[in-house]
């Protein structure tokens, strides 16, 4: 089997990992790929934002399989482009996509679905999101419509910062098209929660949950980040809650965008929060596997999910009652370039030491090899550093300990991933 990985980051180099665990024999690719995934697999130059080329590329290495890591591709139609020459894609089609490349979408079709999220309006013109603003209470949280990465959402104390906020998207061309329509929401308390579900627009497995660290600084302080750290799984998370996520959030989307004609089929990715009171709300939906968080679901399956990916592409899936279950723990660490995320500094050398354990996983991300074959730091996101073991405590342990020992000027990382579920099983 002939399998191509699209993206260059360290979901993809996780995605990698997985697939040559599940399948030893495969010929696999990655398009760009990075020096993580280069050990894997044959890295091809095409960026995967080159949608005609990779179509070329997947004729040209006769590509069985093509599983889409980011959401740019997909939001630009290339799982449709693949599908239309008769090639397998895992991943959703462009207009399913759309739940996560315009956030007016998803909470239209949350709203027709009866899925529950915080109230919200949609706007496209200042007066009326000024007139929103100036009825609804604060906090609120006002966000870019369509892809920022991860940047576009705001959270406003006073009604005069989110008038601003809605003026500098909507009138000044922050966030450039993204920003051209935006999403007026309440803000929620609680805890979040990351639940990844493979489908094929009908069936649904549910992958052991997972919690990201969105903020850059230790105990969630600091700006919000593409995430800086995950573990899975959650203990607050138990079959009931996410029994409760594939009845009352998973289910009616994809019947919703069934009704529409858009079948879903791939990731799709609820990120929730979770009140005191055991409500649940969703806060955005993802059309693809998450970063970092694929770096801890994928390593904690007792089972690979190869097979399930190949059969949602081909159709005819059955997913078995006892698919995925979790063993053990994985955290995940994150090291970032300095000044990421607003202005990431690239070049540093890096030292990797080779022996920092059977349990832990050094995923590439930002990473690149100079003229000379040394590694060196090109991007915000530099490494995912995975631990495994018994408990999310060991792994929280493990994971830092060989996050200390990985060198670069300017290395910038969280040492309390985890933090929150470690408290909860000191309390406990
Ligand atoms: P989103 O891209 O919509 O998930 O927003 C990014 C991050 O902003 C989320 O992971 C949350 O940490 C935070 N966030 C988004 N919407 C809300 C909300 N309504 N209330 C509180 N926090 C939010």
């Amino acid at each position: 089997m002939r399998i191509l990985v699209v993206g260059g980051g360290g979901r993809e180099h996780a995605l990698c990992w997985a697939l040559r665990r599940d399948l030893p024999e495969a010929t696999l690719f990655a398009a760009p790929g990075n020096p993580g995934t280069a050990a894997l697999a044959t890295n091809l130059a095409t960026p995967a934002s080159a949608t005609d080329a990779l179509v070329d590329a997947a004729a040209a290495q006769r590509i069985d399989l093509t599983i889409i890591g980011p959401e740019g591709p997909l939001a630009a139609g290339l799982a449709d482009r693949l599908r239309a020459v008769g090639r397998l894609v895992f991943g959703p089609t462009q207009a399913a996509a759309q739940l996560e490349s315009s956030k007016a979408f998803a909470k239209e079709v949350m709203r027709r679905a009866g899925v529950p999220t915080a109230a919200s309006g949609t706007f496209s013109d200042i007066v009326s999101a000024q007139f929103y603003i100036s009825t609804h209470s604060t906090p609120l949280v006002v966000k870019a419509s369509g892809l920022a990465a991860g940047k576009g959402v705001v959270m406003c104390a006073t009604r005069e910062e989110a008038l601003r906020t809605a003026r500098a998207m909507l009138e000044e061309g922050a966030f450039g098209e993204a920003g051209r329509e935006v999403v007026v929401e309440a803000f929620l308390e609680g805890e979040e929660l990351s639940v990844l579900a493979l489908t094929d627009g009908e069936r649904i497995a549910i992958l052991p949950p997972a919690q990201d660290h969105k903020r850059l600084g230790e105990g969630d302080s600091g700006p919000n980040t593409g995430g800086m750290g995950a573990y899975s799984p959650v203990s607050f998370a138990t079959p009931d809650l996410l029994a409760r996520v594939r009845r009352e959030v998973l289910e009616p989307t994809l019947r919703e965008l069934a009704s529409r004609g858009t079948v879903y089929a791939g990731v799709l990715y609820a990120g929730l929060m979770v009140a005191k009171d055991g409500t649940l709300r969703v806060l955005e939906f993802n059309c693809r596997f998450g970063d970092p968080e694929t770096q801890v679901v994928l390593p904690v399956l007792r089972r690979g999910a190869t097979a399930d990916l190949v059969a949602i592409a081909s159709g005819g899936w059955r997913p078995s009652a006892d698919l995925l279950p979790a063993t053990g723990a994985a955290v995940t660490t994150v090291l970032a370039a300095r000044g990421y995320p607003e202005r990431p500094e690239s070049g540093a050398g890096i030292t990797l030491p080779e022996d920092l354990g059977p349990d832990v996983l050094v995923f590439h991300a930002g990473t690149t090899r100079d003229a000379t074959g040394a590694l060196r730091v090109s991007g915000g996101r530099v490494f995912a550093v995975t631990a495994l073991a018994g408990s999310v405590k060991d792994a929280a342990r493990v994971s830092a300990a060989a996050s200390a020992r990985i060198a670069f000027d300017g290395k910038t990382y969280r040492r309390d991933i985890a933090w929150r579920e470690i408290a909860r099983a000191g309390a406990a």
